[in-house]
């Protein structure tokens, strides 16, 4: 009989619901991060699962797998939490969310919101980054987005595959339109 999964230690999952990405805490004895942060109109939920996690220590890195709004619109409700927080986003769109341009960034386009975060350094396809103390490989995964990127830990062998990885492809996309927000 074959067992279910498990996720490393120091691994957590906070699965969400639509439209927010699902978040990853990572856990260690020399950090705190966070992959993908959500959408922004439920920003008090991904401070709250968060904190769950993390109890009173502080969050130090936040990564984002790629920019859509769904992955990245509680950016700044982390950055104010923690002052101290580190960013890292792909290298395609910096220069984007440097300048906050909404449109090449595809919040106008799409009708979709996403408040203003600050970025302090990238993650590079092909190097490696460390993430809560744990070496994580950076790989480009264009597809469901041209400046995704995926991240694997190798000893452990976990993908962080930034959206969804399934039967028939890589990403989502769903028919209609989003919700309406307040
Ligand atoms: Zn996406």
């Amino acid at each position: 009989m074959s067992e279910a999964p498990t996720l490393p230690a120091g691994v957590h999952l906070l699965e969400r619901g639509w439209l927010s990405s699902n978040n990853i805490v990572l856990t260690g004895p020399e950090g705190t991060a966070v992959v993908d942060s959500g959408y922004c109109t439920h920003t008090a939920q991904t401070l709250a699962l968060v904190r769950g996690v993390l109890g009173e220590r502080p969050l130090d890195q936040l990564a984002n797998t790629h920019l859509h709004s769904d992955h990245c619109g509680g950016n700044a409700g982390l950055q104010d939490r923690y002052p101290l927080l580190q960013t890292l986003i792909p290298p395609g769109h910096a220069a984007q969310v440097r300048d906050w341009d909404a449109a090449a960034l595809s919040y106008t386009p799409t009708g979709q919101s996403c408040p203003r975060f600050s970025v302090d350094a990238l993650l590079l396809p092909g190097q490696e980054v460390n993430l809560a103390g744990e070496l994580w490989q950076v790989h480009a995964a264009a597809g469901h987005d041209p400046h995704s990127v995926i991240l694997f830990h190798a000893p452990s062998r976990t993908l962080i595959s930034a959206d969804a990885l399934w039967e028939n492809g890589f990403g989502v996309v769903f028919p209609g339109r989003c919700p309406a927000r307040s």
